[in-house]
């Protein structure tokens, strides 16, 4: 199923300029008061359900779906549901713990890494790795100030193509 190319901006954190652009960073080595202030910080509570889509999607690199999420958490909270879990995703996305990245066929995948970093997605089985890099100093500035007016509040560089495994089978002819 082909996408379209720039998908919407999910959330403004995944997009804002670097402000350190050296450091890579996840929250694997945030622990429990830390998660629970930050939701805090929201009007959020601490929940062990939270807490649990919290450790499972920091301690993934790929990109899960809510469903995937839900298979995943459900092992180690066998009562949880996939209308708590999403609620947990889309809670952690507000306290901008977690960024969710939406396409336009209305999929979404949620990201436990909220530094700066880029994704590329194939275009045959769905998957999206994380891609290390920034946009040069000043280059989002540029953009956003020749934006047409628009209130610039983020941006997604996504490179897009087929992965090795998919790669492997044959590549349509551009
Ligand atoms: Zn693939
Ligand atoms: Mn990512």
């Amino acid at each position: 199923m082909r996408r379209s190319l720039l998908p919407q901006i999910g959330a403004a954190a995944a997009a804002l300029p670097p402000k350190n652009p050296g450091r890579m960073h996840t929250h694997a080595d945030m622990d429990e008061q830390a998660l629970r202030s930050a939701l805090e910080c929201s009007g959020q509570r601490f929940t062990e359900q939270r807490a649990a889509v919290f450790r499972f999607l920091v301690g993934t690199d790929s990109h899960p779906s809510a469903d995937e999420v839900f298979l995943a958490v459900r092992r180690e909270l066998p009562g949880i549901s996939l209308a708590t879990v999403y609620k947990s995703l889309e809670t952690l996305v507000g306290c901008k713990l977690a960024v969710k990245l939406t396409y336009s066929d209305g999929s979404a995948r949620y990201d436990g890494r909220t530094d700066p970093h880029h994704h590329a997605r194939c275009l045959k089985c769905g998957k999206v790795v994380d891609i290390p890099g920034h946009l040069a100093d000043g280059e989002f500035e540029y953009l956003r100030d020749h934006a047409n007016g628009f209130i610039v509040i983020g941006y997604r560089l996504e490179l897009y193509g087929y992965c090795p495994d998919c790669a492997r089978e044959g590549v349509p002819a551009a």
